[in-house]
């Protein structure tokens, strides 16, 4: 097998910290000495990347069990919550007059969200199903940046895109073609020092967040570094989306699915101060960047 390399920085000074990754037994995760980014290696070639996203996407329109197909408005129901938890995170960021883009809309349940705090909302999603959904409920949608060009925005949305991306630094760095000057860029990423990796260390976990798909992982560090060489300057605010009942249904039971299971037991009071302790020390679930043009 060949080397490791750093895809940003050309290292090949890499520390093997994940030996298992799901679906992919020829990859492990490694962490760049030079630069810190947490990188899958080796990733799939073009063609093999597109081949995995169709059949990713006819196993979801099957269903996992083969048994539950789920049409987009089922989905769009089911992301209702997902949607009201984004919604208290970027408001302070949005204005009336904003023209809003979301790369990744998916069948348009956030966009739905905010269509009273902006100007205008437009998705961007490659699913043809979950596209025209959106555009059924009035929510325009497109399937690729090149319908969009020469049109502006004032708030670009990415919700965990940036880790699949083969070149995240040059993706982000042309993105400014569709952002007007006074702009901003808002994302989310999984965090790499999410708890439940470390210093916890439960067994299951791992396996099951290193993702065939997943070609960078990225910590508050190095999310903010390839931020500022894509040419923004970055606010970084940690969130946390999963609940301490999910975090001691992972240590019983060493799997996901446990949110809200002893809601009776954990006050919100007490729910909200572990996210807070989590976020402090940048290990809570979740990295949320918020992106302006470098002036
Ligand atoms: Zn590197």
């Amino acid at each position: 097998m060949s080397k490791p390399v750093c895809r940003l920085c050309s290292s090949t000074d890499a520390e093997l910290i994940g030996e298992k990754v799901a679906d992919a037994p020829e990859s492990k995760q490694y962490k760049c000495r030079q630069c810190d980014i947490v990188y899958l290696f080796p990733i799939m070639n073009e063609k093999e990347e597109a081949d995995f996203y169709r059949a990713e996407f006819e196993k979801y329109m099957a269903g996992r069990s083969g048994a539950s197909w789920k049409s987009p408005q089922s989905h769009f129901r089911s992301y209702q919550p997902e949607g009201e938890r984004r919604l208290p995170l970027v408001r302070p960021f949005l204005k009336p007059e904003d023209d809003v883009l979301e790369i990744g809309s998916s069948t348009g349940y956030f966009l739905d969200d905010l269509r009273g705090y902006v100007n205008s909302v437009t998705g961007l999603e490659p699913s043809q199903a979950y596209r025209d959904y959106a555009n059924s409920i009035g929510i325009k949608t497109y399937n690729s940046l090149d319908d969009l060009a020469g049109k502006k925005f004032d708030v670009l949305f990415l919700y965990y895109v940036l880790e699949h991306l083969r070149d995240p630094i040059d993706y982000m760095s042309s993105l400014s073609n569709w952002l007007n000057p006074n702009g901003r860029i808002l994302l989310e990423v999984p965090n790499v020092d999410d708890v439940l990796l470390s210093p916890y260390n439960i067994p299951n976990f791992a396996p099951f967040y290193w993702q065939k798909a997943h070609y960078y992982n990225f910590s508050q560090k190095t999310l903010n570094d390839v931020l500022i060489r894509a040419g923004y300057d970055v606010q970084m605010i940690p969130a946390q989306r999963y609940d301490l009942s999910n975090h001691m249904v992972w240590m019983m039971e060493g799997k996901p699915g446990g949110v809200g299971r002893f809601k009776e037991i954990f006050t919100p009071e007490l729910e909200i101060a572990y996210a807070e302790a989590l976020k402090k020390q940048w290990r809570c679930d979740t990295l949320f960047a918020v992106m302006e043009l470098k002036k």
